[in-house]
């Protein structure tokens, strides 16, 4: 069995990370989402232990001294984390998780000991006066929260070529759809196919030689 793989999914705030990573959930129920732990406050309709887990300061600097994040970083003045066990479960378990997290968690798992287990995707809006829109149409934040979000754009953006991937998400349906062929075939790897070292060897048998 191969081990799952850790699909991370970055972009400036509003681009649509979290709308893909919803619609690759219910594409394959094999792909879990990695909960992230958080200290900003819970926005109208999210719940603790769904979108996110909603933590104090204090307990969430004590998960880390733990060493129970995989990664943590602070973005827009929040600290924001992954949990380490469910992570570990579940590639251990064989199933893929996509994380929606920023360039420096990004960083933190491409340097970690899951490297070879992590794929990176960078999802670009196709223009500026777009995002601002799209982040409007949300209706999840203030124009304060709005403004400081939109500030911070060019600085995620700025590590786009860290990526192993790049997708401008215009069309949703069309990312979506480049997202699914992206995970298809880092599925179909020849390092993450395990299986194919037996059969070589069988067939080499069925010569009588080995291979
Ligand atoms: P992020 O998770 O990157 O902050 P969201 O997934 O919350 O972004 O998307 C921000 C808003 O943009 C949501 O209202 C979402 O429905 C919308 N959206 C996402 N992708 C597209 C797209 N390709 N075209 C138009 N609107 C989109
Ligand atoms: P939001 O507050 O809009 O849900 O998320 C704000 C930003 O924090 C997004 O760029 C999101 O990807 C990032 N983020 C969410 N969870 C994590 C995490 O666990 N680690 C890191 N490094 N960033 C995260």
């Amino acid at each position: 069995m191969r081990r799952g793989i850790l699909f991370i999914l970055s972009s400036p705030s509003g681009a649509g990370k979290s709308t893909l990573a919803r619609r690759l959930m219910a594409w394959d129920k094999n792909i879990s989402f990695s909960i992230s732990a958080t200290t900003r406050s819970p926005r109208v309709g999210e719940l603790n232990g769904r979108e996110y887990f909603f933590h104090s300061k204090v307990k969430f600097e004590e998960m880390i001294s733990k060493g129970e994040m995989l990664e943590h970083a602070s973005v827009f003045g929040n600290l924001y984390g992954s949990p380490r066990e469910p992570v570990d479960i579940a590639i251990n378990e064989g199933k893929d998780v996509i994380f929606d997290i920023d360039w420096q968690g990004g960083q933190q798992l491409r340097n970690s000991g899951l490297s070879e287990d992590a794929v990176s995707i960078f999802i670009l809006p196709p223009s500026i006066s777009e995002l601002e829109n799209r982040l409007k149409n949300r209706g999840k934040d203030s124009e304060t929260v709005i403004e400081s979000r939109m500030k911070k754009s060019l600085d995620e953006i700025s590590h786009w070529a860290e990526y192993d991937y790049c997708l401008v998400n215009d069309d949703i349906d069309n990312t979506e759809k480049k997202l699914q062929y992206i995970i298809e075939a880092e599925r179909l790897k020849r390092s993450r196919s395990p299986f194919l070292i037996d059969l070589v060897r069988k067939l080499g048998r069925e010569f009588e030689q080995e291979i």
